[in-house]
């Protein structure tokens, strides 16, 4: 029996995991957690027998306790429920599919337990990579992308030489407002938002796939991942969402991994890597597929985009302060406190009144978070 232990097991990747974990019966589960859904975490917690739950909010966290109390799970809270999950003795690969800079710590703590880390948590290693990629090469843990476009360029470059890589190409769909101008995003609302055209995911995510924010931060995902810089990275916009990514070679080749829209796939390939498993679904139909088209970025109109790449090239605590400010930026976008393009607004300001800390500690990077978020609560 593999063993694991998952961070954010309510949401969508979360439960896209269990699923994993219900069609193949040779994964134990030893500990699941959430900020504060503990309706879904009863419902894990009977079907699949944790050791162990960590619930964020205390409140939340103590009823549950009560309702599981016919039970032999133990329930903590907090961050230190967290990181107790996180470092649990038996686990072999930690999910970390929590949303936000919240999964730093839990996801340090694994790697130094020598745990695997199967990472969705994206904005752990935007933020914190040049921390969590040598640890990780130090502990000899694995950091195992679930990300779909990174899971795709991981397949790809199976069995191939680092020397080799010449450009990684991820993809976009371009979200619900592809084509759309600056005046008419003006108008769209969080119900337009929420509406991606080809992917059901959480709404932080949805929402930072319209902005084009999670294509930023996919390119600083992959820049950590791959060890490739920024200039051999290029964003190649493809709607329909089958190609989830390509990488081209020295030689001019171009490898992609296609399939349908369907994130149970990277999570089972980055549970059993490097074997893979059947995965019942949808497949390509390609005598019905009618085209696969191709655009450029319209980096002009969705300035997620660039302004990820300006703080990915500054460097430091930077992509720390475009990430907590889109952050707390979505968080009220999501609330209807401000508007869609007020996002971008919001981490513009916030970037350029930081002076950046060339490599920063863990300590820094928590303190410009909460800086970040204080300048933004002042201001907005
Ligand atoms: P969801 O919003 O659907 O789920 C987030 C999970 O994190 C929930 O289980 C939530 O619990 C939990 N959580 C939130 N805050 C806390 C906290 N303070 N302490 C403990 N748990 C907490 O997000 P997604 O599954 O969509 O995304 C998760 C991560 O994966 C993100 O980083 C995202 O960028 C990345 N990702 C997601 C993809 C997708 O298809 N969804 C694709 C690729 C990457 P609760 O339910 O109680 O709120």
């Amino acid at each position: 029996m593999k063993k694991i232990a998952i961070l954010g097991s309510t949401g969508s990747i979360g439960t896209q995991t269990l699923d994993v974990v219900r069609k193949n019966r040779d994964i134990e589960v030893l500990g699941i957690s959430a900020g504060k859904n503990i309706i879904k975490l009863e419902e894990q917690v009977r079907e699949f027998s944790p050791k162990l739950v960590a619930v964020w909010e205390e409140s939340a966290a103590k009823e549950l306790a009560a309702r599981i109390s016919d039970t032999c799970t133990k329930v903590v809270s907090g961050m230190k429920g967290l990181l107790e999950l996180a470092t649990m003795p038996e686990t072999e690969i930690l999910v970390t599919a929590i949303v936000g800079m919240i999964g730093i710590r839990p996801t340090i703590a694994a790697i130094r337990e020598g745990k695997d880390i199967a990472l969705a948590n994206k904005e752990t290693l935007v933020t914190a990579g040049h921390l969590i990629m040598p640890l990780a090469k130090e502990c000899g843990v694995k950091i195992l992308p679930v990300d779909s476009e990174h899971s795709a360029i991981f397949q790809a470059i199976h069995g191939e030489e680092k020397k080799e890589i010449q450009k990684l190409l991820i993809t976009a769909s371009g979200g619900p407002f592809r084509g759309k101008t600056k005046e008419e995003l003006k108008h769209v609302t969080l119900e337009d938002t929420l509406k991606h055209p080809n992917w059901v995911m959480g709404q932080k995510i949805t929402v930072d796939s319209a902005t084009l924010v999670n294509k930023g931060l996919e390119v600083m995902e992959a820049k950590w991942l791959f060890d490739v810089d920024l200039d051999h990275i290029q964003v190649v916009v493809q709607p329909q969402s089958i190609i989830h990514s390509m990488v081209e070679f020295r030689d001019g080749a171009v490898m992609a991994q296609l399939g349908t829209p369907d994130m149970r796939l990277p999570i089972q390939y980055a549970l059993y890597y490097p074997e893979r498993r059947y995965l019942d679904g949808e497949r390509l139909d390609f005598a019905k597929l009618s085209q696969i088209t191709f655009q450029e970025p319209d980096m002009d109109t969705f300035l997620g985009l660039p302004m990820a790449m300006e703080a990915s090239r500054k460097g430091g605590s930077m992509p720390t302060v475009f990430n907590a400010a889109n952050e707390l930026a979505v968080h009220k976008f999501l609330q209807k406190k401000i508007g869609f393009l007020d996002i971008y607004e919001i981490i513009g300001e916030s970037m350029e009144r930081h002076h950046v800390i060339e490599k920063p500690d863990l300590e820094e990077i928590l303190t410009v978070e909460q800086e970040t978020y204080q300048w933004i609560e002042s201001r907005w």
